[in-house]
């Protein structure tokens, strides 16, 4: 007789994984796929929202793990606003996301995860998102110096982009990192 389905056969370690890094309940999720039709990046991706989600309960870690959906996806929180069972979709992409990066698997858009890198040490160094310092430090990250310069330029000439960091709030933007690091150290 074929294995039932259940929370209980399905059962893995993925899943605790993800359970456990985005605090939600994937297996609430009855197949509507109202966040597949919401989500405004699935002309770009291999999977849809619904698929990750399914993905994860049915513990396919290298399908989820290697997904370019996990990467592009924006954070827009449009399929968590939109699912009936409310589960926090965007909350499972990052959770994803951190496992794919802890686990040293390679990102389908490696400057993702390096803009996420530069964007975090950028504040911690700042204070808050000093624009020309993150261009700069996602250029060196990336070796990738020409692209947006075009861009780049014409924000320059907006006075969209300033030339010098304003620190802002060091201390208390500091303590938050350090806080941070202690509890990833003990959990
Ligand atoms: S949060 Fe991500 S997965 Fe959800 S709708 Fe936005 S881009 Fe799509
Ligand atoms: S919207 Fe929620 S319940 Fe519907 S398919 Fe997506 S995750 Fe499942």
């Amino acid at each position: 007789m074929d294995k039932v389905l259940t929370p209980e056969t399905l059962k893995s370690d993925f899943i605790d994984k993800i359970a456990q890094e985005s605090d939600q309940n994937v297996y609430l999720c009855y197949q509507c796929r109202k966040c597949a039709a919401g989500c405004p990046v699935t002309y770009e991706t291999d999977y849809t929202p619904f698929q990750i989600i399914q993905g994860v309960i049915y513990g396919q870690r290298e399908l989820v793990l290697n997904s370019k959906m996990i990467w592009l996806c924006t954070t827009c929180e449009t399929c968590t606003t939109r699912c009936p069972q409310e589960i926090d979709i965007a909350r499972v992409m990052d959770a994803a996301r951190i496992i794919a990066q802890r686990e040293g698997i390679k990102a389908k858009y490696p400057v993702v995860p390096a803009f996420f890198q530069t964007s975090l040490q950028n504040i911690s160094w700042f204070g808050r998102l000093y624009e020309v310092g993150l261009i700069m430090m996602l250029k060196l990250r990336t070796k990738d110096f020409t692209k947006d310069m075009g861009l780049g330029i014409r924000m320059f000439l907006n006075r969209k982009l300033k030339l010098t960091p304003k620190p802002t709030a060091l201390r208390e933007v500091r303590r938050i990192f350090k806080k941070i690091k202690e509890i990833e150290e003990t959990s």
